[in-house]
């Protein structure tokens, strides 16, 4: 299964990357710019706010 390729610069453009709530586990999909370790996002769900961190994906 390959995704489509997209067609914007990969460094800058934001990915829709599938995170997990680190206090209620749930799962949301976010704009997480690809050259940015980490992501402050707030939970709609449990209304924390965390600092979330990329893994290195080579
Ligand atoms: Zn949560």
């Amino acid at each position: 299964m390959s995704e489509p390729t997209l067609s914007k610069d990969p460094v800058t453009a934001p990915q829709r990357t599938r995170i997990s709530c680190p206090g209620c586990g749930r799962n949301d999909y976010v704009s997480w710019p690809a050259g940015q370790d980490t992501f402050h996002w707030k939970c709609f769900n449990c209304h924390k706010q965390f600092e979330l961190h990329r893994k290195r994906a080579h």
